[in-house]
């Protein structure tokens, strides 16, 4: 692994006083036999709030609130799969509860202790992900283009100087707010990338999506990232195989 990852993962994992959009609760654990449902501790707590206060990409969060919780006792689903985290949009009934989370965050607990840093920090970055806000787009008349920009400050995505209507107005994009709160629209993003492993390993990178994702991969310096594939294991077993030991979450919003 370079210098510079190593110097990221430190950044990323340092410990915090306080997490702003990470919510840490006093309410004592949830059990059912060997299941666990409890707040997250401060030090994912504080890796989470790293990763969003450095990330361009999570900039939309730093207005939102958190629920973090680990889950224990997982099982795994009829592939083998254990399902490693989930984000869900907070429900109306969660909000009304307590401190009103925008989203609800649970990780597996028995992977996230398994998992070495760079691990959690991956998973951890794809859950926060998963939590999105809607972008919405209006066209805008080239005269009234630099007030409407302004207008929009932080909330401005980009200005698509190349996507013109017939009036030849420019397509503005921006976060979109609720009009009676101010409070961003959320929603949960799903996935850019399914694919099985199996069928990979027989056609390649065969659409854009999986183009795009095999060169992001090719570009990040894994030599030592543990995230590698048992040799003994066959790459190309099919469904059922039981290679894949760990399923990525799942980002379905309830
Ligand atoms: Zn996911």
């Amino acid at each position: 692994m370079s210098k510079a990852k190593r110097t990221e993962i430190t950044k990323l994992t340092r410990a915090r006083k306080t997490t702003r959009n990470i919510l840490l609760a006093k309410v004592p654990p949830w059990t059912k036999g060997d299941k666990k449902l409890s707040v997250a501790n401060p030090e994912a707590a504080a890796m989470a709030q790293n990763v969003i206060d450095e990330t361009a990409d999570h900039v939309h969060l730093r207005e939102a609130r958190i629920l973090l919780l680990f889950e224990e006792g997982k099982t795994p689903n009829a592939d083998g799969q254990v399902e490693l985290g989930r984000a869900r949009k907070a429900n109306p009934i969660v909000q009304l509860l307590g401190d009103r989370p925008d989203f609800i965050v649970k990780l597996n607990a028995e992977t996230w202790d398994a998992f070495d840093p760079s691990q959690c920090l991956a998973l951890m970055d794809h859950e926060l992900t998963h939590c999105a806000c809607t972008v919405a787009g209006r066209f805008v008349a080239e005269g009234k283009l630099d007030g409407f920009v302004k207008r929009l400050g932080k909330d401005l995505v980009s200005v698509q100087n190349d996507e013109k209507d017939d009036q030849g107005r420019v397509l503005v994009r921006y976060r979109k707010r609720d009009e009676k709160t101010g409070r961003l629209a959320w929603r949960i993003r799903r996935h850019d990338v399914e694919e099985f492993v199996a069928v990979g390993g027989r056609w390649g990178a065969w659409k854009e999506d999986l183009a795009h994702l095999a060169l992001n991969l090719q570009a990040v310096d894994v030599m030592d990232k543990p995230g590698q594939p048992d040799p003994k294991m066959p790459l190309m077993a099919g469904a059922g195989g039981g290679t894949m030991r760990e399923a990525a979450c799942s980002g379905k919003a309830e």
